[in-house]
């Protein structure tokens, strides 16, 4: 069995993702490394958030301004519910949703159908402080 090495960078950039439940971009990550006193390389950053995407174990996320940013999310299948200022997400699923997804798609005669439905707006906690 060939199980990837996990390097002292990966597992880094893994626990200080997993500290918060926010949907963060590399740069973001990368400086609260650098403040941490965890020197690592921008592109050492991107390898790791990459790996953990290929893994499963983080989702990538293009934001409203067509940026990417991770978040270790559930293995389950969900969508989420992003505040645009400071990145809380929730991940939700609506009930009886993915089956009529599936009706429609077949109506239509498509199969192998993917969606993703991510929702921005203002959390609770941002909204009162504005
Ligand atoms: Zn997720
Ligand atoms: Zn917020
Ligand atoms: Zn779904």
């Amino acid at each position: 069995m060939t199980k990837r090495r996990a390097t002292w960078q990966k597992t880094a950039v893994f626990e200080a993702l997993s500290a918060d439940a926010v949907f963060i971009s590399a740069q973001e990550l990368h400086q609260k490394l650098l403040v941490s006193g965890q020197k690592l390389g921008l592109t050492t950053v991107y390898r790791a958030l990459t790996d953990l995407v290929e893994s499963g174990e983080a989702d990538a996320l293009a934001g409203e301004d067509s940026e990417m940013r991770y978040r270790i999310c559930s293995d389950e299948h969900h969508h989420h519910l992003i505040c645009r200022e400071c990145g809380t997400a929730v991940e939700f699923e609506i009930a009886g949703f993915e089956a009529e997804i599936s009706a429609l798609a077949s109506k239509f005669g498509f199969k192998d159908v993917a969606h993703s439905i991510e929702l921005f707006g203002i959390c609770e906690k941002c909204g009162m402080s504005a």
